[in-house]
């Protein structure tokens, strides 16, 4: 099972994480992108952290 988080201090907004999340975890609000949902759907696949260019997001394994 895996967890994510995104620091909000760190995301930019430039939302090009959220169209590749297979579990569609990821939404832009307008300024930034939030987890929405639960965090621990995430399926591990590391999409978002490769596309992410500020390194605003973390998985962790549970
Ligand atoms: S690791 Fe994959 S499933 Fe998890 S939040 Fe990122 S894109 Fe979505
Ligand atoms: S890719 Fe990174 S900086 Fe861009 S919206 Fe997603 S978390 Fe924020």
């Amino acid at each position: 099972m895996y967890i994510v988080s995104i620091d909000e201090e760190l995301c930019s907004g430039c939302n090009a994480c959220t169209a590749g999340c297979p579990a569609r975890l990821l939404k832009f609000n307008g300024e930034k992108t939030e987890v929405a949902g639960e965090a621990t759907e995430c399926m591990g696949c590391e999409s978002c952290i490769t596309v992410c260019p500020t390194g605003a997001v973390t998985i962790q394994e549970l």
